[in-house]
């Protein structure tokens, strides 16, 4: 007997609510399908996680999705990106002070709430609690996990939304290769009422004498600002952590003493929680789907902070992900479509990102001299249409 009723929408399992998994659910849900979303995070932290800098391309995503103006009113638009040495020498500036901006500058935890209270308002299931424990791939259109404390759920497809070290990752393709440290540490934080002036758009980057640091002055005077360090080893989150706050500030304000003035003021003015992270990318998997599994985001590509577009590569893989689907009836067809659209670019920016990465090691007064001699002359090359292949890239969510 055939059946010739409505097709019942399929249900997609996402593991993980941080920027990719949200985007995603949202667009699947347009597209007909019935994504449920598994934190594990026990509940919404929106203070969590510094800042990070969602790039045009980004903007255009969330644009498609109804929420870019929320970020533009949240965030900081970023017109240029202004390098100097710690001496205070002018290297070079990317970016042009008028017209539309670079890129908005937001805290983390308001872009992760902006999303996920859109997916709760058109009423996407979301529970919390949820750590994946382990996976049961049944068929191409069958799968089901398991969560660690206890509890199931089955679909007809999983996409593994969880990050760098994702457990979906790990279960799915175990020959995967792991992240890599790209041997530098990444710290920051936040300064309200700063009295620095107000820096029309301007983020200003200083290749310190030991380390580097980054900072803008919002309106209000709060001054986001990070820095980042050659560090040994390869630490984790929490190996850094364990260093106990203090240590972190004295060691801090020992790294910018020598530079120019703003940076110890602000390290000298920072009174709370320093977030200190060690830096990984995922430069390429070779697998990127396995019958009804697949990945996106971090979990598959993970690039440095660097070039500033993990956040914006998620929210684009989420996008042309669901149009794939959408558009293909056979999932594995649709995750082949997705590979084939989506490895060069996001390979390119991971290595990319590193490049600019590579920069920031000089820790001796020679590796310093030169790098600031060579530096005027890499940012000249790098003038604003030389970025156009990444900032550029707009997805329209009605071709097929
Ligand atoms: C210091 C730092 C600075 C950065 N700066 C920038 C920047 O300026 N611009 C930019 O674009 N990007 C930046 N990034 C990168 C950006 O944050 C990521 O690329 C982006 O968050 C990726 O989104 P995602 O949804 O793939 O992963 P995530 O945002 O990491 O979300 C993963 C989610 O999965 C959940 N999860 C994990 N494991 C499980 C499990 N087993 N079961 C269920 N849930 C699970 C996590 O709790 C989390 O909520 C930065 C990253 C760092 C570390």
């Amino acid at each position: 007997m055939t059946n010739n009723g409505p097709r019942r929408p399929r249900k997609v399992l996402i593991v993980g609510c941080g920027i990719a998994g949200p985007a995603l659910a949202l667009f699947l849900k347009r597209a007909g399908f019935a994504p449920v979303l598994f934190e594990a995070d026990e509940q919404a932290d929106d203070y969590a996680g510094l800042f990070l800098n969602l790039a045009r391309n980004g903007m255009y995503v969330l644009q498609e999705l109804g929420l870019d103006e929320e970020v533009r009113r949240e965030g900081y638009a970023m017109h240029t990106m202004k390098m100097v040495s710690g001496k205070g020498k002018l290297l070079g500036v990317i970016g042009a002070s008028g017209g539309e901006p670079q890129g908005y500058t937001v805290k983390r935890g308001a872009l992760h709430q902006i999303l996920r209270e859109e997916a709760r308002r058109q009423g996407i299931p979301l529970e919390y609690g949820k750590k994946l424990k382990a996976v049961e791939v049944n068929t191409a259109e069958r799968v089901e996990i398991s969560f660690e404390n206890g509890g199931t759920a089955s679909g007809d497809l999983l996409i593994g939304c969880d990050g760098i070290h994702s457990r979906v990752r790990r279960i799915v393709f175990p020959g995967a290769p792991e992240p890599a440290y790209t041997g530098l540490i990444s710290f920051g934080g936040f300064l309200p009422d700063s009295r620095l002036p107000y820096d029309q758009g301007t983020q200003t980057m200083v290749f310190g004498k030991r380390a580097f640091f980054g900072y803008l002055t919002r309106q209000d005077g709060e001054v986001y600002w990070f820095g980042n360090l050659d560090y040994r080893g390869s630490p984790t989150r929490q190996d850094l952590q364990r260093i106990p706050q203090a240590e972190w500030h004295r060691t801090i304000r020992e790294l910018y003493a020598d530079d120019i003035a703003p940076l110890s003021g602000i390290v000298h003015g920072m009174e709370g929680e320093i977030g200190v992270y060690p830096i990984y990318d995922l430069p390429s998997l070779p697998e990127w789907h396995k019958k009804s599994v697949g990945l996106i985001g971090d979990a598959l590509h993970a690039t440095s902070p660097n070039a500033g577009q993990g956040a914006s590569l998620a929210l684009e893989d989420a996008i042309v992900l669901a149009k794939c689907l959408r558009d293909l009836p056979d999932q594995e067809q649709a995750f082949a479509l997705f590979q084939q659209q989506r490895r060069d670019r996001v390979e390119q920016i991971v290595r990319y990102s590193r490049s600019i990465g590579r920069r920031k090691h000089a820790t001796n007064p020679v590796q310093v001299f030169f790098r600031d001699l060579m530096m005027p002359l890499f940012l000249r090359r790098a003038d604003k249409d030389a970025h156009r292949w990444m900032y550029e890239y707009r997805i329209d969510w009605e071709e097929s």
